[in-house]
Formats: C-alpha cells, structure tokens, sequence
C-alpha cells in the first residue's frame, strides 16, 4: 500500500487531468465526479480517499467490502458496489451499499425488491449495467434488454433507477473503447424518451480509459489503479 502523500499525488494529477479533459470537450467539470476503486486495498485506502475529501468508494466484491465496512466504521463515507451480485448475497448487500451499479436482471431485481421490502427500506438507488461491447466474459444486462430491465424497476417501485453503467471495452483502440461509452450515452438517450425519466448518472471509465469516457459523457469514472497502485491479490 502506497502512503498517503503518494495517493494525495496521484489523486492530484488525476483531478486535474479531469479539469483539463472537461475543459477540452467543453464540459462543466463538476459534472464529473471520481469515484476511489479500493478493491483489494484495505480499509487504510478507504481511511485515504475520506482524508482526501472523497464521499464514496467502490468496491467490487460483497464480502470483501462487508469486512472493510466493519473495520472502517460507519461515518460519512458512501459505499457503492461495482462488482457483480449474486441473489443470496442481497440482503448483506444492502446492509454495507448505499448505491448497487450492477443491476443487470430481472431476477436480481425480484431479489431485491424482496429485500428493501423486509428491511423496510426506502427507494434503494440502482444504475443499470449495460454490456455494450457485448463481451461474453463481463457481466451487465444486453443493450437490446435494458429498456425492459428498467421498464420493470420502475414498474416495482422499491428501487430507484438512477442511471446506467459499464466498462469500457477491453481493447487499446481509442476508437473501439470511445464506442462503448458512446453506445450507453445513446442508449440513456434512448431510454430518457421512451420511459419519460431522468437518467443522470452515467458511471463509465476506470484508470486506463476514463479520459475517452469523459468526453463521452461520463458523470462518475471509477478508479483504482491510478490512485492507489497495482493491486496485489493480499490486499
Ligand atoms: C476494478 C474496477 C474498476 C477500477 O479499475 P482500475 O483499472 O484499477 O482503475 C472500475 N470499475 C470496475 C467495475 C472494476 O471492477
């Protein structure tokens, strides 16, 4: 793990290459926020992204954030799941998350329901993941289902859909990556007319790619790499 000052570097020049990519494509700037991927950091990188000022983390596994969560505290920091969720991991899921990104079926969305209903929850905030560049090895609902996905959130009710996300196709071209995020700034268009609703969020982008998704639209890029280092598998 990196120490502090180095993270408050990195984090530095991130935010201003941000600046600097809104400021090219001819975006406000705080339209776009950055969103700490801490996934295999320990609770230390969640304890350095909330020194730093930044109000939320993501992070891609259930139990991994579930035992981060516990040992970091309950105050001011918003978590958010990234990864995917299986069914028997929702009710825990919706004790440590205060957003999931990764609603991507119609049986993960019964689940839920389910649950906010038996936690008596309130609307619980959800973004679509959308599978643009159709790769068989990520998960996310297909660009062709996703009006129905949401069709059936908003039908429910329990859940508040609040935007869409995805991850960028895995490729060096500028071209095929900047595809993939324009293909889910069109299709929020898309969805925006046909269902009548706002879809603010667009949360696209990570290390490697999150310039190109910018001046795409994105609103959150997600990113850990950049911030805290190589993730190694110990965490
Ligand atoms: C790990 C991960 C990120 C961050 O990836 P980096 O390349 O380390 O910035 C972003 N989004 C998702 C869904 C991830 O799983």
């Amino acid at each position: 793990m990196l120490k502090y000052t180095d993270f408050a570097g990195r984090l530095a020049t991130i935010t201003a290459d941000i600046k600097k990519t809104c400021k090219a494509v001819g975006r406000d700037e705080r339209e776009v926020k950055l969103m700490p991927v801490t996934k295999n950091f320990g609770a230390a990188a969640v304890e350095y992204a909330q020194r730093a000022g930044l109000g939320a983390v993501g992070e891609n596994r259930v139990q991994e954030a579930a035992g981060k969560r516990a040992a970091f505290g309950e105050e001011g920091m918003r978590w958010e799941l990234i990864g995917p969720l299986q069914r028997n991991k929702v009710k825990v899921a919706l004790g440590i998350f205060e957003r999931v990104q990764t609603v991507d079926r119609v049986a993960l969305v019964e689940a839920m329901e389910r649950q906010v209903e038996a936690l008596g929850l309130g609307a619980y905030p959800v973004l679509i993941q959308v599978n643009v560049a159709e790769d068989p090895a990520k998960h996310g609902v297909a660009e062709a289902e996703a009006e129905r996905l949401a069709e059936r959130i908003l039908a429910g009710g329990k859940l508040r859909l609040e935007g869409l996300m995805t991850i960028g196709a895995l490729s060096e071209d500028e071209g095929v990556v900047r595809s993939t995020f324009a293909g889910l700034r069109q299709l929020r268009e898309r969805l925006e007319g046909a269902l009548g609703i706002g879809l603010p969020e667009l949360s696209m982008g990570m290390s490697g790619d999150y310039g190109w998704a910018i001046a795409e639209g994105s609103t959150l890029v997600r990113v850990g790499t950049a911030l805290f280092g190589q993730r190694d598998a110990a965490g």
